[in-house]
């Protein structure tokens, strides 16, 4: 369709479309895809954009591990290396920088049997990523760079897959492509509170309503609710949040040093030499965005993995809700009993990565044209599934 052709007329109004809940990653992504495949959007945003999960600054990029490889698995990992092209092109359009580097990642071994298992994932690493990235395990962390790494009496796995980006630089980017398309319309200060899908209309926080083409909840954890009473489920039956605290270091460390990754702790050096550090998940939580000690004992650790950044001082103390679907899996595609509604969430701890490859599998949903193939696990039908077996096991 294009952009001459779009716009359904619906009640003497041209509707949109496709209609999104939510400017963060997920949300801007599928507007920028949308509109560039001709589609009129609106993206309707209560806060600022960013303000949710994706207003962070960790931004790894960091594959599943090799073995065992499935569906998921190679969603991530084909989109971790279009990613690439992705950002370059996003940066030519606009001028932007997001921050990216594939700078690969170094995973401390501390034991015998971790040391094992991680030689047997080399050849996982060679059939499942191809020549082009690497997956070895090394003696001694030496040749990462990273000095005195004190915490790897195993050696340490080098992969050269992983990268990162700046969440703020690929926010801001984002924002800016979508700002000069003229598909696009972007409604902040108001929320999608409630979908009549028979009518093809969304009721928005300030009382007005949109019809749309289709609408895409993009909502991060808010998601969840409005895909079950679309769909007519319990509550609080497909997903949730999980919060994650973070913080930013004042390091001066040099930016291409590769991620490291511990039991949890991830420690990432952006361009300006500030390193990130997190992160916490917490199920159970009262201040979705406060920061306590469980922040400082991951900054601890981080300190002892990386005496690099020992004395480096706290620039930054940060906390997001990550929303994680009842299946694991993010939760992408149509929302059963709902036409023209669809589901873009859960991408839990691994958005900025699979984000611009979600929108492209629901802009070939929408449009016809040829697209990445959604895994199963990904669909709404699946997490119910999971979340009906759920209930009937109490
Ligand atoms: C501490 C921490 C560290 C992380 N580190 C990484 C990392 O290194 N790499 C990685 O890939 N991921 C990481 N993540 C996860 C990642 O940040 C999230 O998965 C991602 O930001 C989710 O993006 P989203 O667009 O789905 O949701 P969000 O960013 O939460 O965006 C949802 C948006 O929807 C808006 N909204 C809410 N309700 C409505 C409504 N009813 N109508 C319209 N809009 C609405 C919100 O205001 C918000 O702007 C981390 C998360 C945390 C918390």
């Amino acid at each position: 369709m294009g952009v001459a052709d779009s716009g359904v007329v619906r009640g003497g109004q041209a509707a949109p479309d496709l209609l999104i809940a939510g400017a963060g990653v997920a949300g801007l992504w599928l507007t920028v895809k949308a509109a560039r495949a001709g589609l009129s959007v609106m993206l309707v945003e209560p806060g600022t954009p960013g303000c949710g999960a994706s207003g962070g600054f960790l931004g790894a990029l960091m594959p599943h591990s090799p073995e065992r490889w499935n569906g998921k698995k190679d969603f991530q990992f084909r989109a971790l290396v279009d990613l690439e092209d992705e950002i370059a092109r996003l940066e030519s359009d606009t001028g932007a920088y997001c921050g990216y580097r594939r700078v690969g990642r170094i995973l401390p071994l501390t034991s015998e049997r971790g040391r094992a298992e991680a030689i047997e994932r080399t050849a996982d690493a060679r059939a499942n990523w191809g020549p082009r990235f690497s997956y070895e395990v090394n003696h001694t962390p030496d040749r990462s760079g990273w000095p005195d790494m004190l915490r790897a009496p195993h050696g340490v796995v080098c992969e050269t897959l992983s990268a990162r980006l700046s969440p703020p630089g690929l926010i801001g980017a984002l924002l800016s492509r979508l700002a000069v398309m003229p598909n696009v319309e972007l409604r902040l200060g108001a929320a999608v509170v409630g979908i009549a899908h028979h009518a093809h209309e969304a009721r928005l926080s300030d009382g007005s309503s949109v019809s749309y083409g289709h609408v895409a909840l993009a909502n991060g954890v808010g998601a969840f609710a409005l895909v079950e009473r679309a769909a007519g489920l319990p509550a609080g039956s497909l997903g949730g949040g999980v919060k994650g605290q973070a913080a930013l270091l004042d390091a001066g460390a040099s930016p291409d040093l590769p991620l490291v990754y511990d039991d949890g702790v991830y420690v990432i050096v952006h361009e300006n030499g500030h390193v990130a550090i997190g992160s916490t998940s917490e199920r159970d939580f009262d201040d979705p965005s406060g920061t306590d000690d469980q922040l400082d004992e991951i900054v601890k650790r981080a300190r002892k993995l990386c005496p690099l950044i020992k004395h480096a001082p706290v620039l930054r103390r940060w906390a997001g809700v990550r929303p994680r679907a009842v299946g694991t899996d993010p939760m992408l595609g149509s929302v059963p009993g709902a036409p023209g509604v669809l589901a873009m969430t859960g991408g839990f701890k691994i958005s900025f990565g699979i984000a611009h490859r979600m929108a492209d599998c629901l802009v070939a949903a929408i449009t016809g044209m040829e697209g990445p193939e959604t895994p199963l696990s990904f669909a709404v039908d699946h997490h119910a599934a999971k979340a009906a077996r759920k209930a009937a096991a109490g």
